[in-house]
């Protein structure tokens, strides 16, 4: 799918600045941080609009948002749908590709629910079968 089609699908109206995070995000399978996409778009768009951009497309579940083990808060694109529950990431340490891992069993979540959950970060890091199979090549 392409980046207007999401937007289309979630009726976000479609403005450049939206347009130019979600292709960047769709097209890599990494995490980035909020300083991280204000490098990457410095000339274009600035640290407001990146905040705006981040926040609604959260909202909206076309991201997923997670901390890693150095405190980052990170965002990953999230083309799954039946991703719309909290699932834990994998994120690789060598190639820092991020995986979205099968949503939390029922009983799980359904023990969560007798509390109030206000943030949700559940994160594996480790080496990804691509690098490990890399590894044994070598
Ligand atoms: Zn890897
Ligand atoms: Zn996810």
């Amino acid at each position: 799918m392409e980046a207007i089609e999401i937007l289309n699908q979630h009726k976000l109206r479609v403005t450049n600045t939206r347009l130019l995070v979600l292709n960047f995000l769709m097209a890599q399978q990494k995490a980035f941080s909020h300083a991280d996409l204000e490098i990457q778009f410095s000339k274009q768009i600035n640290r407001v609009s990146i905040y705006r951009v981040l926040y609604t497309f959260l909202a909206c579940k076309i991201l997923c948002k997670f901390v890693d083990s150095n405190a980052r808060v990170l965002y990953v694109f999230s083309a799954q749908s039946q991703h719309q529950d909290e699932h834990p990431h994998f994120k690789c340490n060598q190639c820092d590709q991020v995986i979205h891992l099968p949503q939390l069993p029922q009983d799980y979540i359904a023990l969560l629910k007798e509390h109030q959950v206000e943030q949700l970060h559940l994160l594996v890091e480790g080496v990804c079968k691509d690098c490990l199979g890399e590894e044994k090549m070598k």
